[in-house]
């Protein structure tokens, strides 16, 4: 069969056009890219052939890194799962995980020095164009009986065709550019690979294709860390595990590896980052463990092994109570693999728990990074939901930087019964809410819920250690002097009556209530919630994400001690010649409730209109 041409996607071709034209320093990361490929290429295929037997290598897996000056080559081969054609054009032609257009932004900002990240985004493979001028992949897929090769000059596209010389797994071969060919060198490649590859489960051989008598030597340890004793085992060996096996970058935050024995047996070894991974938000972000039997890899896809709201966990879990030849399909469901998932839910909120009492501003370090995913175990996990509102900080009124729910408690007066909260983007933005005023003047502490998460929780908590959350922007609001408030509130709603009543019939039904408030200082309105109803701001999330399509009426406050509701409090409402003002005043008063919220207006064109007549008449 012929050579048949393939153009790159465009994303890729940008990927290429940077690497092949970078300065970076890192250029030796290429080859912990292809050995990492290669690993997983054996797994994959080990897991497979556990079920199916026809699959079944003979041989053990191995990685050889083999090299000639003389050909100025560099070849990685693996005896794993291959490719076949198809795949072929889609893993190494397309680009497939999310989150890869922000790193091609970064890459292209020529400060950002991020190309060791490479791995993360699933473009690892294109890191060899960084050293090679060409590169051609010899690829059989387990089970069939074509070969291809794949080969490219990383420049708009790739050639495939038939090639059954091999004779398993794929062969990587790297054609080097003049200036990296001072990695063909026997030192410099076992440098490399036991600087990022020691801990990689297969051995890794190297081997030096121009010299007869040559023997391959293992350079890795391939060490499956977890299984030895935790005495022997240095902060160090736990670091390069880390960066190794997951193709982390940062240091761990945390170590957690136990050797579990009971009526379930598992050991694992499991790390906390110390820094946030750039997909931690997105939908589709994988846990990342690895679950081994007997460490036999069997999958890095269990879905049910670690709740979603730690999926900033990483590391392995290795058990020898779960069947080697188990489907993924019945993994999902094995009640062991639930038993694991309570127990290292229940270490890590332990951790977690003494690394707050212990040392709170390192705990503060992980808060910032993973507090609001942690946040969706609230109302993702029954039965440690109060355990994780314990464990969760927020901003607030009163205090610069973090305060847990505790803390706030042993903070508010003997009269207060409830936590007071406001939800919304920023505590900057949230400071200057007018729902905020009174509780600034009355020296009641406020808490800030700025993560959009919180608005998921909190309708369905309603206490924390008996004590109500209550939304400063939703019902009515009691402060300090019961008594008094209520007989001023009293009066001041009779003088207000009239007002209220115009003002309602006025609206209509773009408002639910017009009332005076007890909650304003500065500002003449605000818009509230009814208790019952949904709070403002989660509505205007959803509508933001088209979840809903009307924002429902809200109730307008009028706040009695301002010049502005005083004036309309007096002027004849019903006398033709105050109409025009009145009515202006009345709809920018409305106006201004609804960008106080973040609200679109109905008619932005006419509020600008009425603005600019209010300034002219005040520099005429
Ligand atoms: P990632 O490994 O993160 O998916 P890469 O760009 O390194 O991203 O590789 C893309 C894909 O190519 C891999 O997901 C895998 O499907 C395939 N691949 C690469 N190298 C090999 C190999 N040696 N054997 C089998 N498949 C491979």
């Amino acid at each position: 069969m012929s050579k048949e041409n393939f153009q790159f996607q465009a994303e890729v071709g940008k990927i290429l056009n940077i690497v092949a034209n970078s300065l970076y320093s890192e250029k030796e990361i290429f080859l912990r890219e292809y050995i990492s490929n290669a690993s997983d290429a054996c797994d994959k295929l080990r897991y497979e052939s556990l079920q199916n037997s026809n699959l079944s290598n003979k041989e053990d897996f191995k990685i050889l890194v083999s090299f000639s000056k003389k050909n100025k080559t560099i070849s990685i081969s693996d005896n794993g799962i291959g490719m076949g054609k198809s795949e072929l054009i889609n893993s190494l032609g397309t680009i497939a995980k999310s989150g890869t257009e922000e790193f091609i932004k970064k890459l292209e900002n020529k400060n950002e020095k991020n190309i060791e990240q490479i791995g993360k985004f699933g473009v690892g493979f294109y890191s060899g164009f960084m050293v090679a001028e060409k590169i051609t992949v010899l690829s059989i897929k387990a089970g069939e009986k074509s070969g291809w090769k794949w080969s490219s000059d990383g420049k708009g596209g790739f050639d495939i065709e038939e090639d059954s010389s091999h004779k398993i797994g794929s062969i990587i071969t790297l054609y080097l550019k003049k200036d990296a060919m001072d990695f063909l060198e026997n030192v410099r490649l076992n440098n490399i690979i036991k600087k990022y590859s020691d801990h990689i489960t297969h051995p890794v051989f190297l081997f030096d294709k121009d010299k007869k008598d040559y023997k391959e030597e293992q350079a890795n340890q391939s060490l499956a860390l977890w299984t030895k004793n935790k005495r022997d085992i240095k902060e160090e060996d736990y670091n390069n595990f880390y960066t190794q096996s997951g193709l982390n970058y940062d240091k761990p935050w945390k170590v957690l590896h136990n050797q579990n024995e009971g009526t379930i047996n598992f050991t694992n070894l499991i790390f906390i980052p110390s820094e946030k991974p750039f997909d931690l938000l997105h939908a589709d972000k994988k846990v990342n463990i690895k679950l081994y039997v007997k460490k036999v890899f069997i999958t890095d896809n269990c879905e049910n092994l670690i709740p979603k709201y730690m999926r900033f966990l990483n590391g392995i879990i290795d058990s020898e109570d779960i069947s080697l030849n188990i489907s993924r399909e019945m993994l999902q469901n094995d009640p062991v693999i639930a038993k694991i998932r309570n127990n290292i839910v229940k270490k890590v909120i332990s951790e977690l728990e003494k690394e707050l009492k212990n040392n709170k501003d390192n705990y503060t370090k992980f808060w910032e990074n993973f507090g609001p995913v942690l946040k969706e175990g609230i109302h993702e996990d029954f039965t440690n939901k109060d355990t994780i509102l314990k464990l969760s900080m927020f901003e607030s009124s009163k205090k610069e930087g973090w305060t847990t729910l505790d803390d706030y408690i042993k903070r508010m007066s003997k009269d207060q019964k409830e936590i007071y909260y406001i939800s919304g983007e920023s505590k900057s933005n949230l400071l200057k809410s007018p729902q905020m005023e009174s509780f600034i003047t009355n020296n009641l502490e406020v808490l800030f819920f700025t993560d959009p998460i919180d608005e998921f929780w909190i309708p369905n908590i309603d206490n924390f250690n008996d004590y109500k959350f209550k939304s400063i922007t939703k019902g009515a609001v009691d402060f300090k002097n019961k008594e008094v408030n209520k007989k001023e509130k009293e009066n001041k709603d009779k003088s207000f009556e009239k007002l209220t009543a115009y003002l309602k019939s006025f609206y209509g039904d773009k408002v639910k209530d017009v009332r005076v408030s007890n909650r304003l200082t500065s500002s003449p309105v605000c818009f509230v919630a009814d208790e019952s109803s949904m709070d403002i701001h989660l509505e205007n999330i959803l509508k933001k994400h088209k979840h809903l399509n009307e924002i429902s009426a809200k109730i307008l406050e009028i706040n009695p001690n301002h010049a502005l509701i005083k004036f309309l409090n007096k002027i004849d409402t019903n006398d033709k010649k105050n109409l025009i003002k009145v009515k202006n005043i009345s709809n920018m008063l409305l106006d201004q409730a609804n960008l106080l919220e973040g609200i679109p207006l109905d008619d932005s064109k006419d509020f600008c209109n009425k603005l600019n007549d209010l300034i002219l008449l005040s520099i005429n």
